[in-house]
């Protein structure tokens, strides 16, 4: 049995080893319904290589101890997360990605998906407004687009040695500011919070008198970052206000659509982002609600030159390309990169105009519904415009909301309805997430109802 795929015949032992796989994929799939967003319990196969390699029928039964172990994001009570099931065009386009193992490094090594890569990631800057000059790269996750928009907004300010330039962001952006900010060897007071409105959404008057603050003090500001879709209840940030803010003091507006950027594909939606097309750069993540197989992320920038003026390394062991473009490997921090954009690409196509304005209409009603079910003289509710929402009984002391998170929580696992327990503000919160869309009307209000009766 020879591991690697003929590359004279139709290598029969592959593309038996492919439709098995396939086959168990989709029963996997077809079983999700009746088992819970969660495993029971699971078994691991032996993760060393024995002396000899396995025949492909154990490799089939070893990879079948996994995927019963797994998360299950179809099953239709899977709402704790930002993890939709994929599109099965997705999961087609993921296959194929791994069979050309071409590598978006640069073009001469994946020459039709370098084109593909930048051509998508062009549509995507006309989409959400980003104008002529713009462009942008595909990132394994948002966290790392939001690094490499803070490392481009930090060199084109000048201020990349500066230990005391500092970045604005709201009490609610992700937790991957966090990291970046240890990843670009800044301090904790180079990251400027800025408190939250009752909406969740940034407060222009606190970031005003923050930046003057911090000039008084002498110190320089590379960029503000909005979130467009904050983690637990989906808020937005006053894009268009803070856009005139950075036009104003000349500062790298980026804007974490990490959750909410997406809505921006839509005619339906957009409107929720006005603002977003004042950006400098943009984060988007297609893997968390269109069902673009993980990771699937793209970092989009209005002058796409700051990527390569920023990134660029001259990339001595590859033929240059002709024209104004750059290798992939040359407009972001990844080296070495697999062609994300094909499922990105694929799962489009496959759901043309009218699927993306399903899916992002559908998560949106999903969770107006669900908001419209629950007892608000037991709840306090936390939600925004986009498909999340968050809940936590009124009347209840902060130790006895934790104690009513953790048993709700067990408590709907064991219906199957696996919500996540977000600790927010000064409390814990249960949360879900309307991202899928196997989640019929009937099963919001079944799980209103468990949720309505966890508090008398
Ligand atoms: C998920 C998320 C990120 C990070 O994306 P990853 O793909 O998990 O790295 C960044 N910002 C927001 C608002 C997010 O929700």
């Amino acid at each position: 049995m020879d591991p690697f795929a003929s590359p004279h015949n139709l290598d029969k032992e592959l593309h038996s080893l492919l439709s098995k796989a396939s086959s168990n994929l989709c029963n996997w799939f077809a079983d999700s319904g009746t088992q819970g967003p969660m495993p029971d319990s699971f078994d691991l196969p032996q993760v060393s290589p024995a002396k000899e390699g396995v025949s492909n029928e154990v490799l089939l039964g070893e990879l079948q101890l996994l995927m019963n172990g797994a998360y299950r994001p179809s099953h239709p009570g899977s709402l704790a997360h930002l993890d939709p099931p994929p599109l099965s065009a997705s999961i087609v386009g993921e296959l194929i990605c791994a069979g050309l193992n071409n590598n978006l490094l640069a073009d001469e090594l994946s020459p039709s998906l370098s084109s593909l890569e930048r051509n998508l990631c062009n549509w995507f800057c006309q989409k959400l407004g980003l104008g002529d000059l713009s462009g942008g790269v595909a990132a394994s996750g948002g966290s790392l687009s939001n690094l490499m928009a803070l490392v481009v907004a930090r060199k084109i300010a000048g201020l990349e040695n500066d230990p005391t330039a500092v970045f604005f962001v709201s009490d609610d952006c992700h937790v991957s500011f966090l990291k970046i900010l240890t990843i670009i060897g800044l301090k904790q007071e180079s990251l400027q919070k800025i408190p939250i409105d009752e909406n969740g959404q940034l407060k222009i008057s606190n970031l005003r008198s923050s930046f003057n603050k911090i000039k008084s003090e002498g110190k320089k500001c590379f960029a503000v970052v909005a979130t467009a879709g904050t983690t637990v209840r989906g808020a937005i940030d006053p894009l268009s206000e803070i856009a005139q803010f950075c036009q104003k003091e000349k500062i790298w507006l980026h804007v974490d659509g990490a959750i909410g950027g997406i809505y921006g594909l839509s005619r339906k939606t957009a409107e929720i982002l006005d603002g977003l097309c004042s950006a400098d750069s943009i984060t988007v993540n297609p893997q968390k609600l269109l069902g673009i197989a993980k990771t699937s992320s793209l970092l989009l920038v209005a002058n796409k030159k700051h990527l390569s003026s920023t990134f660029s390394t001259g990339l001595p062991y590859a033929e240059p390309i002709t024209g104004n473009d750059f290798h992939g490997g040359e407009l972001g921090i990844q080296g070495t990169r697999s062609a994300e954009t094909l499922k990105l690409w694929i799962g489009l196509r496959q759901l043309g105009e009218e699927g993306i304005d399903k899916i992002l209409l559908d998560s949106i009603r999903r969770r107006c519904y669900l908001e419209s079910l629950i007892d608000s003289s037991k709840f306090k509710i936390i939600s925004g415009p986009l498909h999340l929402l968050a809940l936590t009984p009124i009347k209840y002391s902060v130790s006895e909301s934790s104690n009513w998170s953790v048993k709700t929580r067990h408590f709907l696992l064991a219906e199957k309805f696996m919500l996540s327990r977000p600790f927010y503000g000064d409390r814990y919160y249960l949360k879900a997430v309307m991202g899928n869309p196997n989640t019929k009307f009937d099963d919001l209000k079944k799980l209103a109802h468990l949720i309505n009766y966890s508090v008398n």
